[in-house]
């Protein structure tokens, strides 16, 4: 066995077992670690927490003398618990998450020192901006950027860091994160639905966003992560041969969860706590030594913060247990890889869930309204949603029979497909009394009844509604989950901001009733939107040449599917709800198309020096042993060694073949990737390396892991998919 490998198993073999205490009680640690509503209460002013909570609620301006107090607060509260530093955390466009630590720690001349932390260093923050990706927008402005306090997320220590949820923006005001965007998304959509809920009740004020997502992940031992260069520098396999075993049993989804995986997520879980991060369910997924995670759902900002912060903690927690996390969309081929469902929906401040129905007609008029709506908002925009999950790891999912197709469609169920094809007999115009009572008695006074046994689900479709929720099933495991919210919640309000129009329109102009005018509307939006609404099995080929027939994009690759995102379309509508400038828009798509191509060529890269560098040697001394082998018959037997040789020089010829191939192949990536490589337009460069660099992939890898069934396993230096693939 090559050192590396021996050495990872011998490493891996040899670890303790880390001893894990868990509080049995988890309510009592939860929000331990978070400056929420309950620490101000104790820590704050009267003055100081009604201008935090009213910010909070109302996006009101928290004035420098109260961010003084809150400061401070948060420095005693912190420093009680032991902490010594402070930090602005934000989520540049990298995806991940940033953070700068500065001490509380301040000279005060003559040899003193105080810690110190005003409302200045609370507010805002002036990070050096230059090295984040900020598509052209350093270029055209100013380098310079700030992080500026997001009240609406609670500040949290981790480790003996005080951390300060920001947005992070350039001096010019564009937004160079993922919160930026998605703040002004939640405000267009509380907006909107706000207008549209004071059709069924006044008192509504504000209407949130909820999100519950649900993080897959593979965990793999790290001594044996850390021997495959690959996982190190791509966070997945480029080579490797599917194991004799691998998820075809099905024996491992919600099977007995591994005592080391165990011991891992109760750690984990505990560390989630202390900061906040209602972590409620964890269980076996469908591949070996994938696991999922699910917290109850929050409100979306803070949601979203969460997933990021656990994200990062799941590495961190990891390495204690001598474990690796791998977020990636797909590490392994020939086993499922990892998604990270939204459950998404509408509340309101009155304690409804818009997408839930209720228990009057009218509440459920109002469900309907929302559930509707939001199907003519994926209808119009299924390309931009599309986008929203383009990932360069993402596009081996999509589409994969493993998670859902690359085409966008929306799952509803067998009885509110009926209920909507009732609706969509309503009668233009006024209705008849008669006609009224039969629809509030037997349509939409029907639908809580019916929802109860909606019990189908179809696992295949990118967009499901899940009884009071839809859930977003397309997104990647490895992604923010702020870019599909952003999305998702743009065009709902998009969506919600026309419909008002329309209905107050049919209101005014022909003299319908309220409930009249909001039946005509529905009814024209059911008509419109059918293409979109899909309930059989997303994974057929029959539904990718419906879906043609419909008229429904069916972006494979990334870069295809990108474009999108600055389509007329697309960014006049972030324009209009106030989401994101054009400026900020085409930055996002630059980025986005940019590290698609960073990404293959790193694949691109690491795949030709394993191949080249650790494959072929290794075959090139097994065929020498084999040579080896073969002359010494000769010496034995002669003129009759071929009988005994057989075997040996067939082998020692297909190796030559695949050496061959696999040097003949590598050298024409090389080529497509140096023409690429020159290319100035970086929508033609993305679309070169998709194109053209990254079907050499399949193509080396298949020579390479032919080889790993011929070579001896003694020599083979790539830690196997059996040994990566069970934890023990
Ligand atoms: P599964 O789809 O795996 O059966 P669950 O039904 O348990 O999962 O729900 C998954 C997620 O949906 C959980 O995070 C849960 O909190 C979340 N969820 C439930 N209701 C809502 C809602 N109204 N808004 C957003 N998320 C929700
Ligand atoms: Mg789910």
């Amino acid at each position: 066995m090559s050192k590396i490998r021996f050495q990872a198993l011998a490493q891996s073999a040899k670890r303790k077992p880390v001893e894990v205490i868990e509080d049995t009680k988890r309510s009592a640690l939860f929000g331990e670690n978070v400056f929420n509503e309950n620490t101000m209460r104790q820590y704050l002013t009267k003055d100081a927490y009604k201008g935090v909570m009213s910010a909070i609620e109302h996006g009101t301006k928290i004035d420098r003398k109260i961010a003084d107090q809150v400061s401070s607060s948060m420095k005693e509260w912190a420093m009680s618990k032991g902490v010594t530093h402070y930090t602005h955390w934000f989520q540049p466009l990298t995806g991940g998450t940033a953070e700068k630590h500065d001490a509380f720690f301040e000279t005060i001349g003559n040899g003193m020192a105080i810690e110190k932390f005003g409302g200045d260093q609370l507010v805002q923050q002036e990070p050096d901006a230059s090295s984040f990706p900020n598509g052209g927008i350093r270029n055209t402005f100013e380098a310079r950027g700030y992080t500026a306090w997001d009240p609406t997320s609670p500040a949290f220590i981790y480790g003996t860091t005080l951390s300060i949820p920001t947005i992070f923006v350039a001096y010019t005001g564009e937004a160079l994160d993922y919160k930026t965007p998605l703040l002004r998304a939640l405000t267009a959509v509380d907006d909107a639905s706000t207008a549209v809920c004071k059709y069924f009740d006044k008192n509504v004020k504000k209407v949130t966003a909820s999100l519950g997502w649900e993080q897959e992940y593979f965990l793999i031992d790290k001594s044996l992560a850390n021997s495959r260069p690959d996982i190190i520098l791509t966070g997945r396999t480029l080579l490797g041969h599917s194991p004799a075993k691998g998820q075809q049993l099905d024996d491992h989804y919600f099977g007995s969860i591994p005592s080391r995986a165990l011991n891992y997520m109760r750690d984990l879980e505990t560390e989630c706590m202390l900061v906040g991060i209602p972590v409620k369910t964890r269980h076996n997924e469908v591949a070996p030594n994938q696991f999922e995670l699910a917290p109850i759902y929050e409100e979306c900002n803070l949601a979203v913060d969460h997933n990021s912060l656990l994200m990062d903690m799941m590495g961190k927690v990891a390495s204690r247990h001598q474990l690796k996390v791998l977020l990636h969309e797909k590490p392994f081929a020939g086993v499922n890889g990892s998604g990270k469902h939204n459950n998404w929906s509408l509340s309101t401040d009155t304690g409804i869930n818009l997408l839930a129905p209720g228990k009057t007609p009218m509440s459920n008029l109002q469900f309907l309204t929302f559930f509707i709506n939001t199907i003519k908002a994926v209808h119009d925009n299924e390309e931009l949603v599309r986008a929203a999950v383009a990932s360069a790891n993402n596009d081996h999912r999509l589409g994969a029979n493993e998670a859902p197709p690359a085409i966008i469609s929306v799952f509803i169920g067998e009885q509110l497909t009926k209920v909507l094809e009732e609706l969509e007999g309503v009668t233009k115009g006024k209705l008849s009394p008669e006609e009224k009572t039969d629809l509030k008695l037997n349509v939409v006074g029907k639908i809580p009844d019916v929802l109860l046994d909606n019990t189908d689900r179809n696992r295949t479709s990118p967009f499901a509604f899940t009884g009071n929720k839809f859930e977003f099933r397309a997104v990647g495991s490895f992604a923010n989950c702020a870019n599909p919210m952003t999305v998702l919640n743009t065009i709902v309000a998009k969506q919600l901001k026309d419909f008002k129009i329309e209905v107050d329109a049919l209101i005014e102009n022909k003299d319908l009733k309220k409930d009249e005018a909001i039946f005509n509307v529905l009814r024209e939006y059911i008509k419109a939107t059918k293409n979109i609404l899909f309930e059989g099995n997303g994974y057929g080929d029959a539904w990718e040449k419906e879906a043609k027939r419909r008229g429904l994009s069916n972006h494979k690759t990334t870069p295809e599917a990108l474009k999108a995102r600055v389509s007329k379309k697309s960014i006049a509508l972030f324009e209009e709800m106030n989401v994101m400038s054009k400026v900020e828009t085409e930055a996002r798509y630059e980025i986005e198309v940019e590290e698609y191509t960073k990404r293959i060529q790193i694949e691109s890269r690491v795949i030709g020096d394993i191949a080249g560098n650790h494959i072929v040697p290794t075959a090139v001394r097994y065929q020498n042993m084999l040579i080896k082998n073969v002359t010494g018959l000769k010496e034995i037997f002669g003129k009759d060694f071929e009988k005994h040789a057989a075997e040996q020089v067939k082998l020692i010829k297909l190796i030559s073949d695949h050496i061959a191939a696999i040097h003949s192949k590598i050298d024409k990536m090389i080529d497509v990737r140096k023409k690429a490589n020159i290319m100035e337009d970086a929508e033609e460069k993305a679309a070169a390396y998709c194109d053209e660099v990254k079907p050499f992939f399949d193509e080396i890898r298949y020579h390479c892991d032919k080889l790993e069934l011929m070579v001896d396993d003694e020599i083979w230096p790539l830690t196997k998919y059996r040994e990566l693939l069970f934890i023990r």
